[in-house]
């Protein structure tokens, strides 16, 4: 059977659903070869899976996902390969951290002054012990408190660009976002590009060293993947995919690419410290 790799795994560090040692071992159930462990800016969960593939014989490959969103210019930038330990990525993790939780609070001022009557502690509640709290957290509280029927509706009424609860985040500029990545030493990539304005922001993002697109995804039609398939060649960019948070399905596994892309990745990597002063200008 040729080698299989799932490029987006996500576990309890960021509201995924499985601990980093169960990922591994669902990798190693579902026979794959490698997976990357992906959390939303946090990289918590690597020493466990990095532990556990040693055991298991599985590769893991430490990764991360920063956000960037500007207005309505939303990307995930996904960083493989990195030193999990580096400090201005990790330095670029806190502070984002921090601005998320300032942001959270503004948000609920702002729905508080719409009239509705919900608190930080009900979100920390609603987020249970999740590391890192969201604006799902609030979207899935409104859900409870049945002010809107479902969380796109939490978004679409309240809480997206635009929309009467909108507040801002704290944002390195697009062509500052993967230099926390380049700094650790990692293979940038954007995730899940069907939620961003691909065509507008990839050539942006290429000028500024991305390297690879997340092409599959659980989220991705046919017709997304034809779409993305094509801007990547365009763009000479390396071709990924992975499960991410999909809810229905198995958490490991469910997205997978042949092992080559790992290879791919890999090569790029070796490569970069001839490329780092370039790329950190
Ligand atoms: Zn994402």
């Amino acid at each position: 059977m040729p080698k299989k790799a799932d490029l987006h795994v996500r576990t309890i560090a960021s509201m995924g659903r499985v601990s980093p040692a169960e990922a591994v071992r669902l990798a190693k159930e579902k026979g794959l070869a490698a997976i990357a462990i992906v959390d939303h800016e946090s990289v918590e969960a690597i020493p466990e899976a990095v532990e556990a593939g040693e055991r298991y014989g599985v590769e893991v490959i430490p990764g991360v996902e920063l956000m960037y969103e500007e207005g309505p210019r939303e990307a995930h930038i996904i960083g493989y390969f990195i030193d999990w330990k580096n400090r201005s990525l990790l330095t670029e993790i806190s502070r984002s951290q921090a601005a998320r939780a300032w942001r959270i609070r503004r948000i609920i001022e702002e729905l508080q002054k719409l009239g509705i009557k919900i608190s930080y502690e009900d979100v920390l509640a609603e987020a249970g012990n999740a590391a890192i709290l969201g604006r799902t957290h609030i979207a899935s509280l409104l859900v409870k408190r049945g002010v809107v029927s479902n969380m796109m509706q939490a978004f679409d009424k309240y809480l997206s660009y635009g929309k009467p609860a909108y507040v801002p985040r704290y944002q390195l500029p697009l062509s500052e976002v993967m230099r926390p990545i380049f700094e650790a030493g990692g293979v940038p990539a954007l995730a899940h590009p069907k939620f961003s304005r691909a065509e507008e922001l990839v050539p942006e993002l290429v000028k500024h060293g991305l390297r690879a697109i997340e092409v599959y995804h659980p989220y991705h039609t046919k017709d997304d993947v034809k779409r993305f398939k094509s801007l990547a060649q365009r763009h000479g960019l390396i071709e990924t995919g992975g499960t991410d948070s999909e809810p229905k399905r198995s958490p490991v596994g469910t997205v997978t690419v042949p092992y080559k892309v790992v290879e791919e990745l890999r090569n790029w990597w070796k490569e970069l410290p001839k490329r780092l002063k370039k790329l950190l200008g």
